[in-house]
């Protein structure tokens, strides 16, 4: 953050007169001015007003700080190709770091609450987690992002959302070939809610008219 001088330094001394001199030779380094916030029980809390703190009077601005492998703040990316939101990674989440929403079929993050232990990593089941190691400063830190989200499949029946477009078409994809899917009414009841796929067998409608209007 551009705080000029030393501000850490590791001093070996075989007894105290040594030690003391080391100290007073050492240079002050540059600081911010003093903090009015109290410290929480909580340490990572009170890391957050530090880190807060020294950010706003920091000579050079920086929006990140790349930190080493092990370090308990960071990202997580996610890739999308693989990435079925499924949502585990959130059960396996200790920490709330990452979310669904209620709404949306949307996977989030809050990257100041992750502690990089590696658990949404090991559990992915499609190995679509990395983690980055680093310390993000300023308001995004703190504010939801989305990681991943998916379209809303409706039911081509009664317009109902249901599913993902992902989750239709890679069952569509795996169906598609098996023999009790080769009618054309068999494959478009897929595209139907739970509900819908019900009505739908017992009425045994015409679907040549159906798939004509929802093509
Ligand atoms: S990242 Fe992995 S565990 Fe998380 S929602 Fe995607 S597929 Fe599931
Ligand atoms: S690394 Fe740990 S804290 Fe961070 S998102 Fe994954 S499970 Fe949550």
């Amino acid at each position: 953050m551009g705080y000029a001088g030393q501000h850490f330094d590791l001093i070996g001394a075989e007894d105290v007169a040594v030690f003391e001199r080391a100290i007073w030779q050492l240079e002050p380094a540059q600081t911010p001015r003093p903090a009015t916030f109290n410290l929480s029980n909580e340490k990572r809390t009170t890391l957050d007003f530090c880190f807060d703190h020294l950010a706003k009077n920091a000579p050079q601005a920086r929006a990140e700080i790349a930190l080493s492998a092990g370090a308990p703040y960071g990202a997580i990316a996610v890739n999308k190709d693989r990435c079925t939101l499924c949502m585990s990674c959130v059960g396996a989440c200790p920490e709330n770091a990452l979310l669904d929403s209620k709404e949306f079929p949307q996977l989030r993050f809050v990257e100041r609450n992750c502690v990089q232990c590696g658990l949404c990593e090991n559990t992915c089941p499609e190995d679509a987690i990395t983690l980055t190691p680093r310390l993000l400063l300023g308001k995004e830190a703190k504010s939801e992002r989305v990681l991943n989200e998916a379209e809303i499949f409706a039911c081509v029946r009664c317009q109902k959302p249901f599913a993902t477009r992902q989750m239709i078409d890679n069952m569509l994809g795996k169906l598609g070939a098996h023999s009790m899917f080769t009618s054309p009414a068999a494959l478009h009841r897929l595209k139907m809610c739970a509900d819908c796929r019900v009505l739908d067998m017992m009425a045994n409608v015409d679907h040549g008219s159906i798939l004509e209007t929802t093509k």
